[in-house]
């Protein structure tokens, strides 16, 4: 079964920007590659290719504005415990909540069951199979708050299905749907 997510690509400057963070030290852990960058809006997990045929059909029925994303700060999940995942943060404007809602509803159109957890936009940047003890977590993460990158135009979402391996997942994309510009 296919394993799904949608996302928005990152233009190679940004993920240059993101990068860059990485010369910096912290404990080890695990960087995507740099194809791996993106920011997830809606995690479908493992479906029938019958189920993934109708959600890629039902996306091209998305109809939301192309818009300009800024990546800034960064941050840790879970939030107030020792780190598993270190993330840059994204500005949650109006246009991207439009785009994360007319993507999720065109796909709850189809039966999928969107999460109810708040939508938080974050690109991850490391993960840590064991947490991250607080200490150096925190010294990190304060030391890279006022990280920003160059705001970029985003005029195209992804269907992204994604294979898991133990060298970390390999994205391939299944469709890419432009927004209105
Ligand atoms: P790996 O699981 O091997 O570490 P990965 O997390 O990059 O790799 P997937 O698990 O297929 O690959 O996830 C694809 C995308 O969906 C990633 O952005 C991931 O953070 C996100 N994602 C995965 N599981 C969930 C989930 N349960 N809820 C929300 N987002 C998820
Ligand atoms: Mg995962």
């Amino acid at each position: 079964m296919p394993r799904l997510f949608v996302a928005i690509d990152l233009p190679e400057e940004t993920k240059d920007q993101l990068l860059s963070l990485r010369e910096d030290d912290l404990p080890p852990g695990r960087w995507p590659q740099r194809a791996a960058l993106h920011l997830t809006l809606h995690f479908i997990g493992d479906v029938p290719e019958a189920v993934a045929r109708a959600y890629q059909r039902m996306l091209e029925g998305v109809n939301a504005p192309a818009f300009d994303l800024r990546v800034q700060g960064v941050g840790q999940f879970p939030i107030n415990d020792r780190p598993r995942v270190i993330w840059a943060g994204v500005q949650n404007t109006g246009p991207l909540r439009a785009l994360h809602e007319a993507v999720g509803g065109a796909l709850e159109r189809e039966g999928f069951r969107r999460e109810r957890r708040r939508f938080h936009p974050h690109i991850t940047l490391m993960r840590f199979r064991k947490p991250l003890r607080r200490g150096p977590a925190s010294r990190w993460l304060s030391a890279h708050i006022d990280f920003h990158a160059e705001p970029f135009r985003v005029e195209q979402f992804v269907l992204y299905e994604s294979d898991l391996q133990p060298s970390g997942a390999i994205y391939t994309k299944r469709a890419v749907y432009d927004l209105n510009s």
